[in-house]
């Protein structure tokens, strides 16, 4: 049973690097990476990008080439907003004199937007 995806990127084909050679002498080419899938490995995530990409350089190039097509999956017209507390500011000193102000943020009761 063959368990791998072939790399989604639209250039993968053309890097030239060895281990995408094949064919016989006199015909050979460059081939699109495979993915193995492995699903019997307890890390396996079925919705991880990197099960369809052979690199995150074939990721970018696949985005790039149908970024329109992918927002218009979940288009955002509207900002989201997560409700906070009021931020509070803290100056703080290192032992060598330095001074610093952090601030800090902590979210307010449970959020109830969509992702
Ligand atoms: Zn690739």
């Amino acid at each position: 049973m063959s368990n791998f995806k072939w790399c989604h990127g639209p250039s993968c084909h053309k890097d030239k690097t060895q281990d995408r050679v094949r064919g016989s002498k006199g015909s050979k080419v460059l081939r699109t990476r495979k993915i193995k899938q492995q699903t019997e490995r307890s890390w396996y995530r079925p919705n991880d990008f990197m099960n369809y990409f052979c690199s995150v350089g074939c990721y970018n190039n696949f985005a790039h080439k149908h970024i329109e097509r992918i927002v218009a999956i979940a288009p955002r017209n509207t900002p989201l907003e997560t409700p906070i507390e009021d931020p509070i500011k803290e100056t703080n000193e290192t032992n060598y004199g330095h001074r610093y102000t952090s601030t800090h943020i902590k979210l307010k009761g449970v959020d109830t937007q969509a992702e």
